[in-house]
């Protein structure tokens, strides 16, 4: 007996014959928890980067930013094309032409042979839809949804500012558009019992939802999570929960639900704890090999149970 795991890569070589990288590129978007339509603390996880410190710096140019992406990521990747990754804040909260034009654009580049858009599941009015429903023509997309639980008591406490049955409509309405919808889970939420991590999965799972992204819960420097966490009012998970909690999660979901992400990246210069995941290396082996004392194994059409 053995679990089938589907991994991103194994999805990509299925779907585009190649490994693609992701590029990350900015819209120059905000995001409502933040600009004061929602709230202006953001959810109390989320840095001042909008958790995407890891893309270029904001460039009116799609086509710069690409070239600028591809170079930084040269000495990682030789393959020839790319994911046009728009992760920080809110990429559909926005002027619809701006957007329009940005995705448009990447759409077009040469290099680029998907697009991928992190936003809010309350941030997808009829003309983004609109406009995501010509895009989808031009080339394939993927829209990321942060829902991080589907307990409203985390909801709350995280300030994640919108109600789930706001997320099982966005994921309805893009598959309707023909987009591909990749969810974002959080595991080790304050006050979460494994238990309530497995139902937020078990939940996912049932929803449709193309991909899931799962991440550890990180605790970033000036973020309100790092005043609640140094008031030691919770606890991270250690690694050991964190590869047991992850485990029974690809276990639980549906055997086609490709597992985009198995854990999350911090910048180490903002990362207060859990310490130990900033040795990824250590972190991805040890998944790798908790995967194989459970007889995980990429595949998606061999469960075998
Ligand atoms: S919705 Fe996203 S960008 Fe906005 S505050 Fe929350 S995590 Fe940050």
């Amino acid at each position: 007996m053995h679990a089938p795991y589907y991994s991103l890569n194994m999805y990509l070589q299925e779907t585009f014959g190649e490994k693609l990288y992701k590029l990350s590129l900015e819209t120059g978007c905000t995001c409502p928890n933040r600009d004061g339509t929602l709230g202006t603390g953001g959810c109390i996880f989320c840095s001042a980067g909008g958790n995407g410190e890891f893309a270029e710096p904001l460039n009116a140019d799609i086509n710069k930013q690409i070239e600028l992406a591809k170079h930084r990521v040269s000495k990682k990747f030789k393959g020839k094309h790319y994911i046009a990754y728009f992760q920080s804040y809110t990429n559909t909260y926005g002027d619809t032409e701006r957007l329009r034009s940005i995705f448009f654009a990447a759409a077009k580049n040469e290099w680029i042979s998907a697009i991928s858009i992190a936003t809010r599941p309350d941030c997808l009015p009829p003309e983004i839809l609109h406009m995501l429903t010509e895009l989808q023509k031009q080339i394939p997309v993927f829209v990321e949804l942060g829902l991080q639980t589907v307990h409203e008591n985390t909801a709350r406490l995280i300030r994640r500012g919108y109600a789930l049955p706001i997320y099982d409509r966005a994921v309805q309405e893009l598959h309707e558009i023909g987009v591909s919808v990749v969810t974002h889970i959080i595991l080790g939420l304050p006050f979460e019992t494994r238990e309530q991590m497995l139902e937020t999965v078990r939940y996912v799972g049932n929803s449709n939802t193309d991909g899931v992204k799962i991440h550890l819960l990180h605790v970033l420097r000036g973020t309100d999570l790092e005043t609640m966490y140094r008031s030691n009012v919770f606890q991270t998970l250690s690694k050991e929960e964190y590869i047991d909690i992850l485990c029974t999660c690809i276990e639980l979901l549906p055997k086609n639900t490709v597992i985009h992400r198995l854990t999350g990246d911090a910048p180490k210069s903002l990362l207060v704890a859990p310490m130990w995941s900033a040795n990824k290396k250590d972190v991805l082996n040890s998944i790798q090999k908790a995967f194989r004392e459970r007889g995980i194994q990429q595949g998606k059409n061999n469960r075998s149970n």
